[in-house]
This record gives C-alpha cells, sequence and structure tokens, in this order.
C-alpha cells in the first residue's frame, strides 16, 4: 500500500467516472467515487436515457395514426403525462440502484458530496481530506443560459424531463440537439412548439443536407422554426410568458425552455489551485492521454469538451485505465465516431459532412430520397433522406448521413464500415437486405452532380 488513502479518486459518477472506477478496481486497485448528485450522471439521470424514453413515449402519436391506413380502428387515444414521468422515474430509480450495486460488487466507494482539489493529490468533501496516487476529474457538464432579463422564468433540458404538468405552448430557444429533440418531444405530445434560433439553420455543424431535411419534417409537423431570431427578454405574463424579440416582435408561451449550450463543470473545484490549466471554456486542457497540467490528475468526458458523448467518455475511461493501470498508454481515437439526434425524425451521422469533405478531397456525393414503406399505407408525409460522400480518387468513404427512421439504427452498422475504411465499391459490392430502407446505402448508384456543373 502507498502512502495515500487509496489509489485512485474519481470525482463525478457519470458513465465515464463510473467506468474509468470500475475498472481500476477490477485491476486490484483501491478506488474511491464521489458524486454530489445522482450515480449515472448527466446521460442517465438528466439526459440521453429519460429524453429517449419521453421520445419513444411521444412518438405513439404518430403510431396511432399510422395504424390506421393498415386497417386498424383505433378509438380517441388518450395521454396521461403524469402517468409516464412517473414510469420514468421508476426506470431511472432502477437504474441507480443497478449503479450502486455495480459500484459495491467492484469494490469502489461511493461518497456522497462535493469533491474539491486541495492540492495534486489530496481532495476534500465536505470538510474531510482524503489522499489518492491518482486523481480522476469527470464532473460532465451542465446547461448555460444567456444572461437575459427574465431568464429566471426558463427552464433547461433538466426541468423538461420533470415537468409536473405538459403545457401547451412552448417556445424553446437554441437549435442544438437538445433543442429539436425536445420540439419533437413536445410537439408530439401535442404542444404548439416555436423553436426560436439565432441562426439560419438548426444543427450547425451537422451535414447541410440533414439540417434542411430535418428542418423541413419539423416544420411540416407544425413545430415553428423562427430563424434568425433572438430573444432579448422574457417577462411574465399571467400564467405565462411573453418573450420580447430584438425585431420588436412578441411570441407567448406557457413554457420556455432554454437549450442554449452546456458548459463543462470546473467552477470552485479548486483546479485551477491546484494547477490544473482550463481552456477559454473552462474545459479542462488535456493531452492525447486525458492527463491534466498537472502530473497524476486526470480527466475525461464533457469535463474536457473534446466530444460530449457518453460513448466516448467511456471509451475515454478505458483508455484512461490502459494508461494508467495497464501500463499501455492509450490515446482515444475520435475518428469517425457516430453519432445521432433523436429529434423526430431522428438524424444519424459518421464521418465528415460535404463541407468538411470539400476541404479535404475531390468527392462524389450520392443522395437518396424515399418515403419509407411503413408511411406508403398510412399516407404520412415523412421523407427519408441518405447521403453518401466518398473520397474520388480512393473510393473511401468519407462520410454518411441519413434522416428518418431507424437511423442510429442503421448508421451505427455503416460505422463499423467507415472505421474499417470501406470504399464506395465495397458498399456497393455489399447484398442488400429487402425490403429496408437500409439497402439503400449498398445500392446508392446515381452521384449528385457537383456545384455549378447540372
Ligand atoms: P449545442 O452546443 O449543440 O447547441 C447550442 C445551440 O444553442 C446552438 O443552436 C446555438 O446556436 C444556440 N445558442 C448558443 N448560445 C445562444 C444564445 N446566447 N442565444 C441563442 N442561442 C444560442 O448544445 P445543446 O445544449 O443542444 O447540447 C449540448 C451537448 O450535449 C452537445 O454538444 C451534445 O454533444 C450533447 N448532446 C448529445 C445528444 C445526442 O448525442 N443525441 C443529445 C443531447 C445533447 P448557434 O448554432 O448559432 O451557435
Amino acid at each position: 500500500m502507498t502512502q495515500y488513502d487509496y489509489d485512485l479518486i474519481t470525482i463525478g459518477a457519470g458513465s465515464g467516472g463510473v467506468r474509468a472506477s470500475r475498472r481500476a478496481a477490477a485491476l486490484g486497485k483501491k478506488v474511491a467515487i464521489i458524486e454530489n448528485l445522482r450515480v449515472g450522471g448527466t446521460c442517465v439521470m438528466r439526459g440521453c436515457v429519460p429524453k429517449k424514453l419521453l421520445v419513444l413515449g411521444s412518438h405513439f402519436a404518430d403510431d396511432f395514426e399510422d395504424a390506421l391506413g393498415y386497417g386498424w380502428t383505433v378509438g380517441e387515444p388518450g395521454f396521461d403525462w403524469s402517468r409516464l414521468i412517473t414510469a420514468k422515474e421508476k426506470e431511472l430509480d432502477r437504474l441507480e440502484d443497478v449503479y450502486h450495486r455495480i459500484l459495491k460488487d467492484s469494490g469502489v466507494e461511493e461518497i456522497f458530496g462535493t469533491g474539491v482539489l486541495a492540492d495534486a493529490h489530496t481532495v476534500e468533501v465536505d470538510g474531510k481530506s482524503m489522499t489518492a496516487e491518482t486523481i480522476l476529474v469527470c464532473t460532465g457538464g451542465w446547461p448555460k443560459m444567456p444572461d437575459i432579463p427574465g431568464i429566471k422564468h426558463a427552464i433547461t433540458s433538466n426541468e423538461a424531463l420533470e415537468l409536473a404538468q405538459f403545457p401547451k405552448r412552448v417556445a424553446i430557444v437554441g437549435g442544438g440537439y437538445i433543442a429539436v429533440e425536445f420540439a419533437g418531444i413536445f410537439n408530439s405530445f401535442g404542444s404548439e412548439v416555436t423553436e426560436i434560433i439565432r441562426a439560419p439553420q438548426i444543427l450547425r455543424g451537422f451535414d447541410e443536407d440533414a439540417r434542411q431535411t430535418l428542418a423541413e419534417e419539423m416544420k411540416k409537423k407544425g413545430i415553428d422554426i423562427r430563424a434568425e431570431t433572438v430573444v432579448e427578454e422574457i417577462v411574465k405574463d399571467g400564467d405565462g410568458y411573453l418573450l420580447k424579440l430584438k425585431d420588436g416582435g412578441v411570441l407567448d408561451a406557457d413554457l420556455v425552455m432554454y437549450a442554449t449550450g452546456r458548459a463543462p463543470n470546473t467552477h470552485g473545484l479548486g483546479l485551477e489551485e491546484a494547477g490544473i490549466a482550463l481552456d477559454e471554456v473552462g474545459a479542462i486542457k488535456v493531452d492525447e492521454f486525458s492527463k491534466t497540467a498537472v502530473d497524476h490528475i486526470y480527466a475525461i468526458g464533457d469535463v474536457t469538451e473534446r466530444l460530449n458523448l457518453t460513448p466516448v467518455a467511456l471509451a475515454e475511461a478505458e483508455a484512461f485505465a490502459n494508461t494508467v493501470y495497464r501500463d499501455s498508454p492509450t490515446a482515444m481515437d475520435y475518428a469517425n465516431v457516430a453519432s445521432a439526434v433523436f429529434s423526430q425524425p431522428p438524424i444519424g451521422s459518421v464521418g465528415l459532412t460535404e463541407d468538411q469533405a470539400r476541404e479535404k478531397a475531390d468527392i462524389d456525393v450520392y443522395v437518396s430520397r424515399f418515403t419509407p414503406m411503413k408511411y406508403t399505407l398510412s399516407g404520412r408525409d415523412e421523407k427519408t433522406m441518405m447521403k453518401i460522400i466518398v473520397d474520388r480518387e480512393t473510393g473511401t468513404v468519407l462520410g454518411c448521413h441519413m434522416v428518418g427512421l431507424d437511423a442510429p439504427e442503421i448508421i451505427q452498422g455503416i460505422a463499423i464500415a467507415l472505421k474499417c475504411g470501406a470504399t464506395k465499391d465495397q458498399f456497393d459490392a455489399t447484398i442488400g437486405i429487402h425490403p429496408t430502407a437500409a439497402e439503400e446505402f449498398v445500392t446508392m448508384r446515381d452521384k449528385r452532380p457537383a456545384p455549378g456543373k447540372d
């Protein structure tokens, strides 16, 4: 045993922290993990998991309608928001118990409280000091909102996931993942939704065809996307709110939600005092092995603002354990990480966008748009878009994007092909599964004319 209380103290019991702690404990290390909220972190308690449950729940609205086209007679469907929220909470409680159990079974000691660094080997929790040879910071992020008058009236995704009452009119500010996902949830459950974005289009950074397709489909569903619109003030108005816009307009809503990005949780942790460098957005600066400016202190997950996705935090945790405890320095590979937006319809995406690919190579682009088979009989007016971006010289597939039913499920498989460096010829040599939407990825043959050449 060293002169320290623990081999590893992990601050933050989200996906990354729990995984790294379990791995270290499995390798015989004495580990403590400190958490001041619920074990499971953002993804399990305040993000991906509860959000996906609400997306799944809201989709039944379409499913009841679509059933008519298949001969079903569906009575007037009723919906009880509080029953859904109660069921969702029960599932989160179950998952939290699972997390407590796996930590216990792995021999990781859980400590409830806020961990603050006192020095490079010492953490204080509510006045109690403890030392460790290695410290891992994975405190995640937290929603951030602009400081405008009346912002106190707005909620974030944290509160949106546990609203006591279902709102009739919702205004959502922001055009990122969270904003479009909640616009879809509220819209499908029957709210009137206005999404206010300061940019000309939703989902900056995504492929243009994906952005445009999703925006069109959202509008068809009745979501009012107000582009290039800025909220200057939020005023309480009876039971609702007035949003005063920069262009002089006014919007009213029963609920105002801001999804204007997340900030790394680095404040008040004693990081700078311990000599840990932060970047301009307050994220912890780390090297390729997730080591901070201080030896023995590492950081992974959203607090480092590299690629804020749960599976990336898990992979960073594995790389940390290999580096520190298996004598096998491992740098995380961020290439071709697939991601999804659980909008309605959803987006799946892997590799480069068309704009990014054009910067790097001469490319060919293949795009297909079609009505999914499910909607032929139901008559739903919703299109699927699929796109493949290919390096013209090498034939390597650089990016695949899809908007439509099952896009995240389909793109997960396609991501394996991209990770293996697949070429368009290999996509074409793959026999499709018929009849599926996914087969379109191996049957697209017509290149889209290059810009300015049609
Ligand atoms: P994003 O950074 O994705 O989007 C923020 C949005 O808010 C952008 O549209 C941005 O506009 C806008 N915005 C920022 N500041 C202001 C402001 N002051 N006034 C008005 N609009 C503003 O953040 P999210 O909160 O949506 O998501 C946070 C992170 O969570 C993401 O980075 C993602 O990694 C993760 N996440 C992943 C999910 C998934 O994988 N399915 C789901 C949900 C979250 P502009 O484009 O003009 O900058």
